[in-house]
C-alpha cells in the first residue's frame, strides 16, 4: 500500500461501521474530547448487534450488586478462559473483563444507556455469575436505534451507505481510506487514527468455506454486512489474523420463522428433541457448540420442548413474544396430543420427555450428562417450537493487543489502527465450542470503547 495523495478532506478519527462497536467507539472518542466521523455501509443502522437479543457481560457492576450478584473482573476472566479450555488470548481476554463494568456504568452514565441486569438469564453456558445486561424487554435493534440517537445528540456525523474500501499507511501510520459511495464514486478521505467496527465475516461464503468448512451446510442467519472487508484489507497492510475458524453457531433458529428460541427457554428446564421425538444432546452444555449434534439429526431438524410454566417465565422476551404473536409454538395438554401436532414418533416422544421428568424427580443426571438437581423439566401442557441450526456470527478476525490496536506481523501495534466487535479476534477459542453467551456484543461494547479512546489519543500524536 502507498500513500495517498489528494485526500478531499481529513478527519482525526474515522470509525468504519456503525453498529454496536462503532457507535460506541463513536461516543468514548467524544467523551475523550475528539468527534470522529462514523461511516456505514447501509442505508440504516443495524447490522448483527441489530439482529441480536441486544444482551453484554458485564462483571462487578451495581446492577448486579442492587440484586445481590457477587461477580468481578476475576471470575469473568475465569470463565472465559475455562470456556475457552485455555485455548484464547489471555491479554484480550483481561481487557474485555477488566473493562466491562467500568463500560457499562460510563455509558449508563454519560449516555444515559439504560442497561441493566437481565435477570432472565441465570449464570449458565459457562458464565458462573448472572451478568448479561441489557434494556429489558427491548430488542438488539432498539439498541443500535439508541446509540444512533445518542450519537446523533452528541453532533456525530454518520455517513450511511458508504464503504470502507482501502487504506493508506505511511510506516507505521494509517493516513487515510478510500470510501466508495452509494452511487459507487470512490472518495480519499484523510485520518489521523481508524477504528475497523465492520463486524465479522459470516456473510462471506468464501472466508467461511476456507476458515470453517464444517458450517457449509448451515443457514447463515447473520447481517449480510459481515463480509469480512475490514479484516481483508486489513491483512493486507500486514496484520495479523487469528482464530479464524471461530464461531457461534445456534441450534434453536426457528422453521420457518427465522426467530432464535431465546436460551432462557432451556435454562428454565426446555429440552431438544429431533424430529423422531428423541433427545440426542444435554441442552444445558453448549449454547453455540449444540448446533453440530442437532445439525447430525435427521434432516438437521428438531424440536424445542416447553411448557406453559417456562412460556409465562420467558414470554417478556422479545423473541418469544414474536413467535407467540405469530401462533408458531404448537400448545397440546398431553404428549399423545403434541406427537400429532409435531409429527414425532408418540411413544418416542413420551420416552424422551418422561426420561427427563424421572430422573429430575430423582434430582438426578441424564443420561446426556445434564444435571436436574436443580431444574425442573416440561410438563404438560406442553409448547414446541421446530427448530434448525444456523451459523450466527464469526468469531475470529484481527488479533488486536489490550488496548484494541491492530497487531502487525512482527507482534507490534499498528500506531493509529484499531478494531473491536466482529473484525477483531475474540475469547471464544479456535472453534464452536468456546462461545461464552453474549461475548459478541461484550467484545463490541468494551473493544469500541477502547478503541474510540484510544483513537482519540493516537489522532492527537
Ligand atoms: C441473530 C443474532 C443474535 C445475536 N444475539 C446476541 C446477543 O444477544 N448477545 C451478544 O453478545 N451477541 C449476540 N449476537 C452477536 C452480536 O450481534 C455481534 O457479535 C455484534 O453485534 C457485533 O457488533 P459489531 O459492531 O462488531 O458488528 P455489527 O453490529 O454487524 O456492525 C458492523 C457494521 O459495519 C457495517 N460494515 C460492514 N462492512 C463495512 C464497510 N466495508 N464499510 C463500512 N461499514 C461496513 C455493517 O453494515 C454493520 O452495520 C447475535 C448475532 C446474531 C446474528
Amino acid at each position: 500500500m502507498s500513500e495517498a495523495e489528494g485526500f478531499e478532506f481529513s478527519v482525526p478519527v474515522l470509525i468504519a461501521g456503525a453498529g454496536a462497536c462503532g457507535a460506541v467507539a463513536a461516543l468514548a472518542a467524544l467523551n475523550a474530547g475528539v468527534t470522529p466521523l462514523v461511516i456505514e455501509r447501509d442505508d440504516r443502522p443495524g447490522g448483527s448487534t441489530g439482529m441480536s437479543q441486544g444482551l453484554f457481560c458485564a462483571a462487578g457492576t451495581q446492577s448486579q450488586r442492587e440484586h445481590g450478584i457477587e461477580d468481578n473482573a476475576d471470575i469473568f476472566f475465569a470463565d472465559i478462559i475455562e470456556k475457552a479450555k485455555g485455548q484464547t488470548d489471555p491479554v484480550i481476554a483481561r481487557a474485555l473483563a477488566d473493562h466491562s463494568a467500568p463500560t457499562l456504568e460510563w455509558l449508563r452514565a454519560a449516555h444515559d444507556l439504560p442497561w441493566e441486569l437481565d435477570l432472565r438469564f441465570r449464570a449458565s453456558y459457562g458464565n458462573s455469575r448472572q451478568r448479561l445486561h441489557g434494556w429489558p424487554g427491548h430488542s438488539g435493534d432498539d439498541m443500535v436505534q439508541l446509540l444512533h440517537r445518542r450519537m446523533s445528540d452528541a453532533g456525530v456525523d454518520v455517513l450511511m451507505e458508504t464503504r470502507l474500501v482501502d487504506i493508506y499507511v505511511q510506516g507505521d501510520r494509517i493516513i487515510g481510506v478510500a470510501l466508495e459511495r452509494a452511487d459507487g464514486a470512490i472518495e480519499k478521505v484523510g485520518c489521523d487514527a481508524l477504528v475497523l467496527a465492520c463486524g465479522g465475516f459470516g456473510a462471506n461464503r468464501a472466508m467461511t468455506d476456507r476458515y470453517m468448512p464444517e458450517t457449509a451446510t448451515l443457514k447463515y442467519n447473520g447481517h449480510e454486512g459481515s463480509q469480512g472487508e475490514a479484516i481483508v484489507v486489513a491483512e493486507r497492510l500486514g496484520a495479523v489474523l487469528a482464530d479464524m475458524g471461530s464461531y457461534q453457531g445456534y441450534a434453536m433458529l426457528t422453521d420457518p420463522q427465522g426467530i432464535s428460541v431465546p436460551p432462557p427457554v432451556l435454562i428454565e428446564g426446555g429440552i431438544i428433541v429431533n424430529k423422531l421425538g428423541n433427545r440426542f444432546t444435554d441442552e444445558s452444555a453448549d449454547i453455540a457448540g449444540m448446533v453440530h449434534p442437532l445439525a447430525g439429526q435427521p434432516d438437521g431438524l428438531g424440536w424445542v420442548i416447553y411448557d406453559a410454566r417456562i412460556e409465562e417465565r420467558c414470554a417478556q422476551i422479545p423473541e418469544l413474544a414474536q413467535l407467540m404473536a405469530l401462533n408458531a409454538p404448537k400448545i397440546a395438554e398431553d404428549l399423545e396430543t403434541l406427537a400429532k401436532l409435531t409429527s414425532t414418533d408418540p411413544a418416542q416422544l413420551a420416552a424422551a420427555v418422561g426420561d427427563v421428568q424421572r430422573v429430575a424427580a430423582a434430582k438426578g443426571t441424564d443420561a446426556f450428562g445434564r444435571s436436574w438437581a436443580s431444574e425442573t423439566p416440561p410438563s404438560g401442557p406442553y409448547r414446541a417450537l421446530k427448530v434448525t441450526g444456523a451459523l450466527y456470527h464469526t468469531q475470529g478476525g484481527l488479533q488486536i493487543d489490550g488496548a484494541a490496536r491492530v497487531l502487525r506481523q512482527d507482534g507490534t501495534p499498528f500506531a493509529n489502527l484499531f478494531a473491536g466487535g466482529g473484525s477483531a479476534r475474540s475469547v471464544s477459542g479456535p472453534s464452536s465450542w468456546g462461545y461464552l453467551p453474549a461475548m459478541g456484543l461484550t467484545t463490541a461494547v468494551v473493544l469500541g470503547r477502547l478503541a474510540g479512546e484510544g483513537a482519540a489519543r493516537a489522532s492527537a500524536d
